[in-house]
């Protein structure tokens, strides 16, 4: 146990109890918190990027053996479903769809109207709606306009920790999955476990992220009783531990990795690095048009250093992608690979594993 744990557990309550503080019990906030039970949860819900470290929360919480009835995954469409395509993987909509499949566990899809495309294009207006998938059918979440006030973007999300420039984590992902708990009667006097897969070794920010807490979305003490718990299981882990938990349980790794990314963010995420971009340009040419014009004419670049897109891209070398599977894939809609691997054949660490500098965090 390591000392960060044991004062959460055994410090922390016993000097409250000595100075008569009656004891937050049980404490809400562990800066680390690799096991806790599974069993005391209604609902369990895994925020499904289709991403590596996703997908190993979802393998290690089935290995600490949690009651697959009481799972479900949910996945934010960064680029909505209203027609836009800017950012992120063609396929990923249908891979998730088969993850879910594969391990036959229900998947709610959520996004914000528009996407990313809609969110950055937003002129003195109000910021749309959401649209959440439940077991009950597809809701509609409109804007409190009492409340919000109309904004302009007009320029692309920029690189930084701060979530307010950086605006489509926040827009498109944590505003989402917050309101869809906040929205489903289902979770009214229910204890829910909320799992996303960020983890220390990512950056210095996520070093300190505590690893259960409350979420935004909990209200334990109020009329709904809604009790929701933010659980981060890989937080500690390393990328070794990643890979090793994919390797043990046969599932492929997903296709960015095998392209050689470092990470499966957006295809065009704003911290992708040179090489990304000149890769993405030398295989799939075209690509990045719509971004190098969205640019021009908001006269900011993605890039703090006002170089353009397609200038980093040209100044990038390239990476040379040998999976040719992974990369016909790139190119379709529908996931058509397998999600585990067949009886007998033989794991493959994929091109990215211990890649470090490609993308950000989102
Ligand atoms: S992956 Fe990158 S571009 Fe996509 S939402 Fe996250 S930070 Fe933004």
């Amino acid at each position: 146990m390591s000392f960060d744990s044991f004062d959460d557990q055994y410090i922390i309550p016993g000097l409250e109890m000595q100075s008569g503080i009656e004891p937050s019990a049980p404490t809400t906030t562990h800066f680390n918190a690799p096991d806790i039970d599974l069993n005391s949860y209604d609902n369990i819900i895994v925020c499904m990027s289709g991403g590596k470290d996703s997908i190993a929360c979802l393998l290690h919480i089935l290995e600490m053996g949690a009651d697959k009835s009481k799972i479900e995954l949910w996945h934010h469409e960064v680029d909505g479903r209203e027609g836009s395509s800017l950012m992120d993987w063609k396929f990923m909509t249908s891979y998730n769809k088969a993850i879910a499949a594969a391990f036959n566990l229900p998947l709610y899809f959520s996004w914000l109207e528009g996407g990313f495309e809609g969110e950055m294009l937003k002129k003195d207006a109000y910021s749309r709606p959401h649209l959440i998938e439940t077991p009950d059918g597809l809701i509609k979440l409109e804007r409190d306009k009492t409340r919000a006030k109309p904004a302009t973007r007009l320029k692309f999300p920029q690189v930084s920790a701060n979530l307010q420039t950086r605006w489509c984590s926040s827009a498109l992902k944590i505003d989402v999955g917050r309101r869809a708990l906040n929205n489903q009667a289902r979770f009214h006097h229910k204890k829910v476990l909320f799992i996303t897969g960020e983890r220390r070794e990512e950056s210095a920010n996520r070093a300190k992220y505590n690893q259960l807490e409350k979420h935004t979305s909990d209200c334990r003490d109020g009329r709904y009783g809604r009790h929701v718990d933010a659980w981060r299981p890989v937080l500690s882990w390393t990328e070794e531990q990643v890979w090793a938990i994919f390797e043990r349980n046969n599932v492929i790794s997903p296709v960015p990795y095998r392209l050689g990314w470092g990470r499966s963010s957006c295809m065009k995420c704003i911290f992708n690095d040179a090489t990304i971009w000149a890769t993405i340009n030398k295989y799939f040419p075209g690509e990045l048009d719509a971004l190098n014009e969205y640019e021009l004419s908001f006269g900011t670049t993605i890039s703090r250093n006002k170089k353009s897109i397609m200038e980093i891209a040209q100044f990038g070398v390239p990476m040379e992608i040998d999976d040719l599977e992974a990369l016909q894939q790139v190119t379709k809609r529908e996931y058509d690979l397998p999600v585990f691997l067949e009886p007998g054949a033989a794991w493959i660490r994929p091109a990215g594993a211990f890649i470090k500098s490609s993308c950000g965090p989102s």
